[in-house]
């Protein structure tokens, strides 16, 4: 069996920036499980994994484009503290959920100024290279309902 639309893949990875930082990894913990084909992973890491088999390793490098997008100098907006009510103490590095024209987005306290708040709502990995090291433990066919739900039931349970 290889890797394809819709069979359900697990994969051990660890993830590295440009400067081989790691941001994350799944060892010690168990594989990650996911359904090929409907944009579970990024798609520069799904193209990579199709028509792989159980064993194979590999390591790949993805631009941007296929990651998390360019950074968009427009997400970053100046907002008043008093905008945050609830909350005692506004401090860089904070991540908070916001809506705007009903999308959802995390957006991270970059800085803090007196009242003054900025705030990025680019994913933190937006702008950069990923480096994946990669191996797949597992392909199994996927269920109907994994198949209409378009993600992986783990343990019986929706998510
Ligand atoms: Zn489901």
């Amino acid at each position: 069996m290889q890797v394809e639309k819709d069979k359900v893949v697990s994969i051990h990875y660890t993830l590295t920036d440009d400067n081989g930082k790691v941001i994350d990894t799944s060892q010690g913990r168990e594989p990650l499980a996911y359904l090929h084909g409907n944009n579970n992973l990024i798609i520069g890491l799904e193209k990579a994994l199709e028509g792989k088999k159980v064993g194979d390793k590999f390591t790949v490098t993805i631009a941007p484009e296929e990651a998390y997008g360019e950074r968009r100098e427009e997400l970053v907006s100046v907002v008043n503290k008093k905008d945050f009510q609830g909350v005692d103490e506004i401090l860089p590095g904070m991540q908070f959920h916001a809506s705007h024209n009903g999308q959802e987005y995390i957006v991270t306290v970059t800085k803090v100024e007196g009242d003054e708040v900025t705030i990025d709502a680019n994913h933190q990995l937006a702008g950069e290279n990923l480096t994946f090291e990669v191996e797949v433990v597992d392909i199994r066919e996927s269920t109907e309902e994994e198949r209409a739900h378009g993600h992986v039931h783990q343990d019986g349970h929706h998510h």
